[in-house]
């Protein structure tokens, strides 16, 4: 099996060596015509009004978007949800151009600067294996964003608790007033809508690689039921 990882800019070498652990090939993806070698893509965490600038100038939107539309599965971290996610809120200067798909609003820098990144323990049911493994999992949050509000057919598959300096004020804002912080208040950080996944922390800088082996078990479930347009190269 081969999977995409787009290498514009990020952390998609270590997305590349956790597929290359559990056996599986990740190959670089910077020009639209390599999307047709791959059948399901990663989109990695970085900075992404960056790599949205480089995805402009490689012409990789048109071809970004129909990969999505044709219900490839793709996943992405951090600045990659960022990418999947139909509207992004917190830009600073007038937004920036996204795949779409996933029928969210992000807050692009929802828990603060880098300095503010952090790791935290989150709760992850789907992660837990049926011979009672755990359900935990070390979410890497670096400038991390979180999802704010989903669409219907979008499935939550973790959340975690708002800072406390931080309140929502609305679906689209957020601010930082301690006094009026609500304790107990939560917002996403991992979901999942048909064929994409998106996870605002990065898995792929952790040595669990849980969240890679649920990507390509839907990647393998995808293929399974599809077409010839799906490439198998071996088996894991
Ligand atoms: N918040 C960052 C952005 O807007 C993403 C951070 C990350 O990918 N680690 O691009």
């Amino acid at each position: 099996m081969v999977v995409g990882v787009l290498a514009l800019q990020g952390s998609f070498n270590e997305h590349i060596a956790a597929l290359r652990r559990l056996g599986v090939k990740g190959v670089e993806i910077r020009k639209p015509e390599q999307l047709d070698n791959v059948s399901s893509l990663i989109i990695p965490g970085g900075e992404s009004t960056t790599m949205a600038k480089l995805a402009e100038f490689h012409k990789l939107f048109p071809a970004l978007r129909e990969f999505v539309k044709m219900g490839k599965p793709v996943w992405g971290t951090c600045a990659g949800l960022i990418f999947l996610a139909d509207k992004a809120v917190g830009q600073k200067l007038g937004g920036q151009e996204l795949v779409g798909g996933l029928d969210c609003t992000v807050h692009r820098n929802f828990f603060g600067s880098q300095i503010q990144s952090f790791e935290a323990d989150i709760s992850v049911p789907e992660l837990a294996s049926k011979e009672g493994g755990p359900e935990t999992f070390r979410g890497v949050f670096i400038r991390a964003p979180a999802v704010l509000e989903v669409g219907p057919e979008v499935e939550v598959l973790a959340d975690y608790p708002v800072p406390s300096n931080k309140v929502l004020y609305s679906s689209s804002t957020v601010e930082i007033q301690e006094e009026n912080s609500t304790p107990g208040e939560k917002v996403i950080v991992a979901v999942k809508q048909g064929n994409l996944l998106g996870t605002v922390f990065h898995p792929e800088l952790t040595a669990d690689t849980r969240w890679h082996s649920y990507f390509l078990k839907m990647a393998r479930e995808v293929g399974d039921g599809a077409s010839s347009s799906i490439v198998v190269v071996g088996e894991e």
